[in-house]
């Protein structure tokens, strides 16, 4: 796609009334603007020739596709990554500083097609898009852009025996695979600190959202990024995916996706003994003291339940409240539920915009299901939308609140990633170790209470690699982020990724 078309592009979301311009078949709302790879420096098609059609979840119907690549496309892109390596290993930090720094300004000068890309693409509204997703992926590049001029390395003296320091270096072709939740910001999270450390990368997104993937290759382009330092392989995980972690060319794998794929990758790199970051599932809960600041404990918990439809990694799906509060906890947070809006990704009233797929939004739905076989109640949600026309396909669903299970159900212990929320009741502090640490997963956990002792105390026995504290996803990217247990292996964040992307050399000089 070229820059003119990228700026039609852009006309099409800022005055999308299903219009006149050719560049759309409007009885199917085509966008003629057909996804390729981006392989040193490249658009290219993929080596089959074969794509795969891109759905707007919105309305239901396809409006682009995207290469469906395997591994003839993998292989290419690793040749390209591998000569471009010589040249970008060799950059100083500042070289690559400027560059990093000149891609956060083309994200931000494109924040409004992006963020409505970006939408589009996923269904989430675009106000979200346009305060969290794409603010966040300038942020990244920038971010590392700093973090490499001023990060320290170790270094120690032993006392009349020698002085040992400490050198990072970039190691080759990294392997980025992303999903579809939060997709050019969890994708930017691992290109940045990777092409910082002075690594080539060959990205995977996800086949679900790779719109705002494609439209970054052009802004690294218009930034100078050197041909082939990053490579985008646009396809089905079963194929581009797996093709790129089986590659043996490619040392290093930053993964973030679904539990299950994770461990399906872990057993091919494995073998292979590649560097593996891992960034999996959640199933995260939120405990609600009664000493807590009711109101805050409140607004917060609706929106890290519903917050992007409910698709984060780091949403809480499980709220537990003290005993003496949880009548009047459950009925004012479900009050406020229930005056969330959802429906037009566009209209800025709507808290939620549209679930990522019908797939998606079935298995969601298959749970509300399962609750009320189990005797769940449904305080709220569940019902019938009513939505326009144009929306009458899309994947829409109420923000649903359920009470009445037991920490046995599936609902409490399963990671269903979308709007869909349990509450119950606790009884004392020990219960709260007992029902968070029960699950497979160890993500995050929420704390609302005043009681410092109290926060010393959980904080200790939490099995979470974040635990928040009066607040939800509040982010410093220096801080160390990754999950425990099935939720994955390894810290992203600040030094952590540094660490990551580069290899380590202790230099050991005897005095
Ligand atoms: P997914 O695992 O289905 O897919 C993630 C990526 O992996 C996609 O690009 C996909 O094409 C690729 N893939 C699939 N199979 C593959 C294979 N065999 N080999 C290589 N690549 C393969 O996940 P998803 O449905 O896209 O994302 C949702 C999941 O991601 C949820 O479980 C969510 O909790 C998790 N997530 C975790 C974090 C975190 O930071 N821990 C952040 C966001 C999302």
């Amino acid at each position: 796609m070229s820059l003119k078309n990228l700026i039609e592009f852009n006309n099409y979301f800022t005055n999308n009334s299903n219009s006149n311009s050719n560049l759309f078949n409007t009885s199917e709302l085509k966008i003629n603007i057909n996804i390729q790879n981006f392989i040193g420096g490249e658009f290219v098609n993929s080596q089959s020739g074969l794509n795969i059609e891109n759905i707007n979840p919105a309305t239901g119907r396809v409006y682009s596709t995207q290469p469906r690549s395997n591994l003839n496309d993998i292989k290419i892109a690793v040749e390209k990554a591998k000569q471009a390596f010589k040249s970008w290993s060799q950059t100083t930090n500042e070289e690559r500083s400027i560059i990093l720094n000149k891609i956060a300004d083309g994200i931000e000068k494109n924040l409004s097609l992006l963020a409505k890309a970006e939408s589009f693409d996923q269904g989430k509204p675009v106000w979200l898009a346009e305060s969290v997703d794409i603010p966040r992926a300038a942020q990244n590049f920038r971010f590392f852009a700093g973090q490499i001029l001023y990060a320290q390395s170790e270094a120690f003296e032993q006392s009349g025996k020698s002085f040992n320091f400490s050198i990072r270096k970039p190691i080759g072709v990294a392997g980025l695979i992303s999903p579809w939740n939060l997709p050019l910001y969890l994708l930017t999270w691992k290109i940045a600190p990777a092409i910082a450390c002075g690594n080539t990368v060959i990205c995977k997104p996800s086949e679900v959202t790779p719109m705002t993937a494609y439209l970054l290759c052009h802004i690294l382009k218009e930034a100078g990024l050197p041909s082939g330092v990053v490579n985008m392989v646009f396809g089905f995980g079963v194929e581009a995916g797996e093709a790129l972690v089986a590659h043996p060319e490619v040392p290093l794998i930053s993964f973030t996706g679904g539990t299950k794929t994770g461990q399906q990758l872990s057993m091919t790199a494995a073998p292979l003994i590649k560097k593996l970051s891992l960034e999996l599932g959640g199933k995260n809960a939120n405990f609600i003291f009664a000493d807590a600041n009711l109101e805050e404990a409140i607004s917060t918990s609706v929106r890290s339940s519903f917050l992007n439809q409910g698709e984060i990694c780091l949403c809480g799906s499980r709220i537990f409240v003290e005993q003496s509060i949880y009548p009047q906890f459950l009925s004012r947070f479900v009050d406020e539920v229930k005056k969330i809006k959802v429906g037009d990704p566009e209209n800025k009233d709507n808290f939620l915009g549209a679930l990522v797929s019908k797939s998606h939004m079935l298995k969601v739905k298959s749970y509300i299901e399962i609750a009320i076989k189990e005797g769940g109640v449904i305080e709220t949600g569940n019902e019938k939308l009513e939505l326009s026309e144009e929306f009458s396909k899309g994947y829409f669903m109420r923000p649903t609140v359920i009470s009445n299970l037991t920490p046995e159900s599936c609902l409490l212990n399963e990671e269903i990633f979308g709007p869909v929320v349990t509450v119950m009741p606790f009884e004392k502090e020990d219960d709260v170790v007992t029902l968070n640490n029960k699950v497979d997963y160890g993500l995050s956990a929420t704390l609302w209470t005043k009681d410092i002792q109290r926060i010393h105390r959980l904080a200790r026995q939490l099995e979470v690699g974040t635990l928040w504290v009066n607040t939800w996803m509040l982010r410093d990217l220096r801080v160390p982020f990754g999950g425990m247990k099935m939720s994955g292996v390894g810290r992203e964040g600040g030094l952590h990724s540094l660490d990551f992307f580069s290899e380590i050399t202790n230099v050991c000089v005897k005095y």
